[in-house]
């Protein structure tokens, strides 16, 4: 079985108290029953706005939050309604890369405690060994031994998130979220990211769920890329083919928005704006939730939630256009 990742109808609701008494309950629809698999080594990308549902859906398959619904299968193993004991020697084999590796990395810890710390937690190596795989760790991400007694402070943002990877490495995991790993970071800093985890990918057959909000950082380093709209998803194809044959209205709109590095003005791509805000995950629009920022709109959309369908080849989409 080539599948290290399976998703089945996941949800993700975050109940909240409405009004001042607060003895209503309303739920955030954060992630909507949806259903995706990543392959071994493979790299799936998963883009939308800010709001849609992506860290969510990360947090949610690592376990950092119960689900609501739907299962998890990772490595043949239903994992998503384990107890927290029995899902131990799973999580271990799943780490997670953070936006902010300022903020996700203690400032009080020195740069050899906070990559050592998973090896203390899962009890895998303690002293002079402990000590080597540190400095190893610290190699494998382009640093040097002696950075290993100093603090976050004193790196810059592409070391910081060097030291946040060399973390996620240290339990030898076979999954690895990456949770906008590059948003935060000066552009020059970014490719240099996305070559150091494509180098570890195939060095240590790695598979990744590679998080955005924007399908340029996605391109370079995705197999497959899904695109999440409001807590859905609604399009899912391998990389090439979401770029030349994007389907889905709203992936067209996210991918119009990224300049083309084209001199000649008559190849470049017209631009289309999305117009209006997302709306609110608490009372979503009826039928296909995109409808209200979508100019194909028709009578159906309000009244029937487009499924995620195969258009050929494995290309999914969700949207009625389809069916016309
Ligand atoms: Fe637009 Fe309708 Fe397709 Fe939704 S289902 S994206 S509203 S055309
Ligand atoms: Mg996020």
């Amino acid at each position: 079985n080539d599948v290290l990742l399976e998703v089945k109808n996941l949800k993700k609701y975050f109940p909240i108290r409405k009004g001042l008494m607060g003895k209503e309950i309303q739920y955030v629809k954060a992630v909507d029953n949806i259903s995706f698999h990543i392959k071994k080594g493979e790299t799936l990308g998963l883009v939308g706005e800010s709001g849609c549902g992506k860290s969510t859906t990360g947090r949610t398959i690592i376990r950092l939050y119960d689900l609501t619904d739907g299962e998890v299968i990772f490595d043949g193993a239903e994992i998503g309604k384990m107890g927290q004991n029995h899902v131990k020697p799973f999580r271990k084999r799943m780490q997670m890369i953070f936006q902010d590796p300022y903020a996700s990395l203690n400032s009080r810890m020195t740069v050899s405690d906070i990559i050592g710390e998973p090896l203390d937690i899962h009890g895998l190596a303690s002293g002079k060994e402990r000590q080597e795989i540190i400095y190893n760790l610290l190699q494998t991400v382009g640093l040097g031994k002696d950075h290993a007694s100093r603090y976050p402070h004193e790196f810059s943002g592409g070391q910081r998130q060097r030291i946040g990877i060399a973390r996620a490495l240290a339990v030898e995991p076979d999954f690895i979220i990456c949770d906008e790993p590059i948003s935060a970071l000066d552009v020059s800093i970014q490719a240099q990211v996305v070559n150091m985890l494509e180098d570890l990918q195939s060095e240590m057959g790695l598979t990744y769920l590679f998080i955005a909000h924007d399908l340029s950082m996605v391109k370079h380093i995705s197999d497959r890329i899904g695109v999440m709209y409001l807590g859905k998803l609604v399009e899912v194809a391998e990389s090439k083919e979401l770029y030349n044959k994007p389907t889905h209205p709203y992936t067209k709109a996210l991918l119009s928005a990224i300049p083309i590095p084209d001199p000649d003005v008559t190849k470049a791509k017209k631009r289309i704006i999305l117009e209006g805000d997302v709306p609110s995950p608490i009372n979503p629009p009826s039928g296909c939730r995109f409808r209200t920022r979508c100019r194909y709109a028709m009578p159906i959309c309000a009244e029937e939630e487009p499924e995620l369908k195969d258009i050929g080849g494995g290309h999914m989409c969700a949207c009625h256009l389809n069916d016309k």
